[in-house]
């Protein structure tokens, strides 16, 4: 299937690892023009290369800029005037007992997960209307649906995506503007991993023991009952990011291995 998306210009915000990166390397084999983003800006210059190398695509470029300083988001729109299609994956998450969550982190998270998205639309959104033209997808997770117990403030970021990218969505009518959340489940990714190999070392157990106990323990509902990889989650955000998903509006879709106990 052919995504029509060669040349479309695309950022994708936290795309030096995890599902940020496997989605800038899908729409760059796609033909995309990508903008890469991650904090440094050697690991955005390393990642560039790679992703160059490997898909073949001379499009792609980066824009170091950390989300937790406006004044590093201004600049990055500054440097990056008008794109086609934007992402907003960039997202923290971290397990906290919520009696230890402090002001700050409250603050940060929402800093990083949700004013990310609201200031780049802020600046990208109304270009779009205007060219009648574009696609903003959020990457929020089935914890904005499910609110994790290990991490309430995260949950309270993702739901707050969705309402986001729902009221956008709403000002979209009547153009050809789309407006998109899509909710991941557990994705294999170097967060995850440092969590469940520091739980595997503290317990003795094995990396797939701690996995395994992971999913029937705080995951009882997963119907994939294992961690997806950011290729799968990737490929529905490539689909939605296409002119071929034009009827596709304000939805929030699950790339959840069914994890959300619910029909809609
Ligand atoms: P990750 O930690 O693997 O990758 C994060 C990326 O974001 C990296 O490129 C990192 O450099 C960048 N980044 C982190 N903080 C940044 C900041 N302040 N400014 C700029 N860049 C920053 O993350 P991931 O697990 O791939 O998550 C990506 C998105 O998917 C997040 O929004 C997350 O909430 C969501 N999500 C992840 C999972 C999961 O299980 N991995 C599940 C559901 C939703």
């Amino acid at each position: 299937m052919d995504l029509q998306l060669t040349h479309k210009k695309a950022l994708v915000t936290g795309s030096t690892a995890g599902i940020g990166y496997a989605i800038a390397k899908l729409l760059a084999a796609e033909g995309a023009a990508v903008i890469l983003n991650g904090r440094k800006q050697e690991d955005v210059a390393e990642v560039v290369a790679k992703i160059r190398q490997e898909t073949g695509n001379d499009e792609v470029s980066g824009v170091a800029a950390d989300f937790s300083k406006k004044e590093e988001v201004e600049r990055l729109i500054a440097q990056v005037p008008e794109v086609d299609i934007l992402i907003n994956n960039v997202g923290i998450y971290e397990q906290v007992a919520f009696e230890d969550i402090s002001d700050e982190e409250w603050f940060t998270l929402f800093e990083v997960n949700v004013m990310s998205g609201v200031r780049l639309a802020r600046h990208y959104f109304p270009k779009m209307l205007h060219k009648n033209e574009g696609r903003i997808i959020f990457i929020s997770s089935e914890s904005g649906l499910n609110i994790p117990t290990e991490m309430v403030h995260y949950g309270m970021s993702k739901t707050a995506q969705l309402s986001v990218s729902r009221g956008l969505a709403r000002l979209t009518k009547g153009t050809k503007v789309t407006v998109n959340a899509v909710l991941p489940g557990p994705t294999w990714s170097r967060a995850n991993e440092n969590a469940l190999q520091a739980q595997a070392q503290q317990s003795g157990k094995s990396l797939d023991e701690v996995e395994q106990a992971f999913f029937e323990e705080r995951r009882p509902t997963s119907l994939l009952q294992r961690f997806a990889s950011a290729e799968e989650v990737a490929a529905m955000v490539a689909y939605v990011a296409s002119p071929l998903s034009s009827a596709t509006n304000g939805a929030a879709l699950r790339v959840d291995g069914g994890i959300v106990n619910s029909i809609i």
